[in-house]
């Protein structure tokens, strides 16, 4: 995609939460959150330290927030994904802050330096869906098509032809397909 490479990582990471963080189906089978959210969060998405399950709930609630973005992208309601949006960037707090650390050149978050964990996350998260769906790969956030599965993903492939969460899924409909023909 054409994003600066920041937010392409934010965006992916937005898919990590929300697939890691928001209970539904996955790949076939239900999907719950695990109970130990801290470290649902650690293998979802890069942390610079470790998290309280108190910091991890507080995400969880922003992930049902960015899911409910991606189904309104996924129905083609782009309004209710923009209002959504609009409503998590001003709970979050978001805004552009420039920060220096741990070794690292000056560089833009996009929340300030003084939030909660979960806010300060969930406000990059938002910020990022929200320069795709303010540009013109705004169809790119969905939500898997294959059967008993609902994790979403962003499509960055360069013709936007992607349906699924992952190759599993994929294979699962063509499996699918192949047995109905025969
Ligand atoms: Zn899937």
């Amino acid at each position: 995609m054409n994003f600066n490479s920041h937010s392409d990582m934010i965006v992916a990471h937005a898919v990590a939460v929300v697939n890691a963080l928001t209970p539904g189906e996955r790949r076939g089978r239900p999907y719950q959150i695990p109970a130990d959210r801290r470290t649902a969060v650690a293998e979802a998405v890069p942390l610079r330290r470790e998290i309280t399950d108190a910091e991890a709930a507080e995400l969880a609630g922003y992930a049902l927030d960015l899911r409910a973005v991606f189904e309104a992208v996924a129905k083609g309601d782009l309004d209710h994904a923009a209002g959504t949006l609009n409503r998590l960037l001003t709970d979050t707090r978001a805004r552009p802050h420039l920060s220096r650390h741990d070794g690292e050149p000056w560089h833009v978050h996009f929340h300030g330096a003084d939030g909660t964990f979960g806010a300060d996350y969930a406000a990059s998260c938002a910020t990022g869906l929200a320069i795709v769906l303010g540009s013109d790969l705004h169809d790119r956030l969905g939500v898997c098509t294959a059967d008993r599965c609902d994790r979403v993903y962003v499509d960055v492939s360069r013709n936007g032809t992607r349906r699924f969460c992952s190759t599993a899924c994929q294979n699962r409909v063509k499996t699918a397909a192949f047995r109905a023909r025969t």
